[in-house]
């Protein structure tokens, strides 16, 4: 899979909230407590005649069990690691004791791997890759995730008319964009290609074709960011942000009790990852997820660029208006997928889409024939103030 960042997470917001204080009158609170305790203890200490002695005591113990306290947890950890060719970024608000972070990210990284070893198709030893290689019309059996996501996957190729289509791996190929490529035309290919000719029976897959092979990467990232948002929730940790490639799940609040923010960058191929960024979008308990023409692209010998999303009703890499677009949904799969679907539609087909999906909103920066981007968002999409 091959990365794509049209987001980036941005360090401030503006409105305040009361979380920050309570936390601190708690910790004082608890503070005191602890105090008392020690007094008490320390009262009934016989031996230790001098009162400004045991009041020393006190304030040493106390310093003591400061310092240990926070050899022991961490504050707000953020960290990242390297995940279907790009990476994964998590921060987590709180303070979270050292070993519960340990065995957590033990937990995601199992996530990640296990995403990574069924859905890679970069991998000859994944499950995608010997469903690929499997050039039958029997029943191949496939693992609960794997069937969720190409379950998944089939619904949005139905309710995306085909423009999200999980079956385009060999024009993937065909294009440069993926790990293999045989000569074969594109007219020839197009005869395995369609998401009908794939089908579920239980956890076992079907193809009507021997040919059909399957490229999940553009639902793949955000299934794994789903993924890891629910170890996080199921270890009761409710404020996090978690990232991976420009696919972002957030929930509760920032360590300073403010909502989390993500940029969404200009999309253009000569800035550096997050160098411009046109707007920005408050984000919590949804997920963010953007596909564009900038970050992974060929340039043909007359100069023209075209992108690694292919439409998969032409077999050629989509041509369409969009410059990028990000789509906000309940989950990262969802959001993900339909951020490739509408880049395939073009702006015009997309709205009309949107418009019988309320659920689903999106914002797009689209090519004008002049040259320049403008840009088009639904009316729900919660944008912020400009960055610059
Ligand atoms: P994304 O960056 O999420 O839009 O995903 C793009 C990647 O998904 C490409 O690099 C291909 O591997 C694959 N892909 C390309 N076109 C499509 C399509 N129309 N439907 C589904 N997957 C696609
Ligand atoms: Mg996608």
């Amino acid at each position: 899979m091959v990365e794509e960042r049209g987001i980036v997470r941005l360090p401030s917001v503006k409105n305040k909230s009361v979380f920050g204080a309570a936390a601190g009158v708690m910790i004082l609170l608890l503070n005191g407590f602890v105090t008392s305790c020690l007094w008490l203890s320390f009262r009934s200490m016989r031996f230790v005649k001098n009162s400004s002695f045991r009041l020393l005591l006190v304030l040493m113990v106390m310093t003591l069990i400061f310092i240990v306290r926070s050899h022991q947890s961490v504050s707000n950890p953020s960290w990242e690691q390297p995940t279907m060719g790009t990476l994964c970024h998590i921060t987590l608000s709180g303070s979270i004791p050292k070993s519960e972070l340990a065995a957590l990210r033990k937990k995601i990284d199992a996530a990640l791997v296990n995403v990574n070893r069924r859905m890679s198709t970069w991998q000859a030893d994944t499950e995608i890759s010997k469903f690929n290689a499997f050039q039958s019309l029997e029943p191949f059996p496939v693992s609960p995730e794997f069937a969720t996501v190409v379950r998944r996957a089939l619904e949005l190729s139905a309710a995306t008319d085909g423009a999200f289509d999980p079956t385009v791996k060999k024009l993937v190929d065909h294009w440069g964009f993926g790990p293999e490529s045989d000569g074969d035309s594109v007219e020839e290919i197009l005869k395995a290609v369609g998401w009908r000719k794939v089908s579920l029976r239980g956890d076992a897959l079907l193809k009507s074709h021997p040919g059909v092979q399957l490229d999940l990467s553009a639902i793949a990232k955000g299934y794994g960011a789903d993924a890891v948002a629910d170890v996080i929730r199921r270890r009761g940790r409710m404020s996090f942000i978690v990232e991976i490639g420009g696919e972002i799940v957030a929930d509760g609040w920032k360590p300073n009790g403010q909502a989390w923010r993500v940029g969404i960058e200009t999309p253009d191929p000569a800035q550096p990852f997050g160098a411009d960024i046109l707007e920005s979008v408050m984000l919590s308990g949804r997920a963010l997820a953007t596909s564009g023409d900038y970050r992974n692209f060929r340039v043909r010998e007359d100069g023209t660029r075209f992108s690694h999303i292919i439409d998969p009703h032409t077999g050629m890499p989509a041509a369409t208006d969009v410059a990028s677009v990000s789509v906000l949904a309940g989950s990262c799969m969802d959001a993900d997928a339909i951020a490739t679907a509408l880049f395939v539609m073009g702006s015009e087909k997309s709205f009309q889409w949107l418009e019988t999906h309320s659920e689903i909103e999106a914002f797009f920066t689209l090519h004008m024939p002049d040259q320049t981007l403008s840009t088009r968002a639904t009316d729900g999409f919660p944008l912020n103030e400009r960055e610059n």
